[in-house]
């Protein structure tokens, strides 16, 4: 058997204004493994998200890292090895200058400044933003906003990699390298992906597993392939069977 990364029991969420966002959420996140966390808007696929790295806690139910109820104590060692890539680049870059954004979290981890300045590099070049350190965020395009925000996490060199949405607005070419630049993290670093998204497409060429939720419940778990093939699942949920599974299936 995988190794369970992280694992969640019976998972409950609810809003201040009362609204269930999630309704006793059961997962594993396998080591190495790319999973794919499914749904329409609204079924609470960012919020399950946010639960990841204990940036929410759940009013009922477990979350545990490394086998590890999360609590104040660990919870800054979890951050490290759980890193969330927020849908908006907009909530996760607030530094003047590019490099500071992307130095910023390994700086708080207490790493030496000549560590800082390799992990920032490594990560700018794998993201494709090298030469742009000097740059203010806020006057990256949007592709290159989204890549920024990846490189703000990866300079942290985490076990795990969460995207919410990541190629949301993206324009088809800025989508493609995405794609690319992921799956190589996956390869190359062996870093464990855990994808939230509504875009099929995506999960079909990013993922091998998924949950699917509506409503706050997952309401079925398996390999991608099997889960895509599943039209009337998909349409019952109202997401849409990918192109490419099409072409598969013909
Ligand atoms: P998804 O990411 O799948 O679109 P969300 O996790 O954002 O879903 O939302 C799940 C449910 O929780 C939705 O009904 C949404 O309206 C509600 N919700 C999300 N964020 C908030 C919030 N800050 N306050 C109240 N309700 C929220
Ligand atoms: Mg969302």
């Amino acid at each position: 058997m995988t190794e369970a990364l992280i694992e969640l029991e019976n998972v409950k969420y609810v809003y201040p204004d009362g609204v269930e966002a999630l309704k006793g959420i059961s997962l594993k996140v396998l080591k190495g493994e790319r999973l794919a966390i499914l749904g329409p808007n609204g079924a609470g696929k960012s919020t399950l998200v946010m639960h990841l790295n204990g940036l929410y806690s759940p009013k009922e139910g477990t979350v545990k890292v490394w086998n590890m109820p999360i609590n104040d104590k660990n919870v800054h060692e979890i951050r490290r090895t759980v890193g969330i890539v927020f849908q908006n680049p907009d909530d996760q870059l607030f530094c003047p200058t590019l490099w500071e954004d992307v130095a910023f979290g390994p700086l708080n981890m207490g790493l030496s400044m000549k560590e800082v300045e390799v992990r920032v590099e490594e990560a700018l070049g794998v993201m494709g933003l090298t030469g742009l350190e000097e740059r203010a965020p806020h006057h990256l395009s949007l592709g290159e906003r989204k890549r920024a925000a990846i490189a703000t996490v990866l300079a942290m060199k985490p076990r795990v990699l969460v995207l919410d949405e990541p190629t949301a607005n993206l324009d088809p070419r800025s989508r493609r390298g995405l794609i690319e630049l992921l799956n190589n993290v996956h390869k190359v670093e062996g870093t464990t992906l855990v994808i939230a998204t509504h875009d099929m497409d995506l999960a079909f060429q990013l993922t091998d597993r998924a949950y699917v939720l509506k409503a706050g419940s997952i309401i079925t778990e398996g390999l991608m392939l099997e889960v895509l093939l599943n039209s009337k699942l998909l349409s019952d949920v109202g997401l849409e069977t990918p192109t490419m599974a099409y072409i598969t299936k013909r």
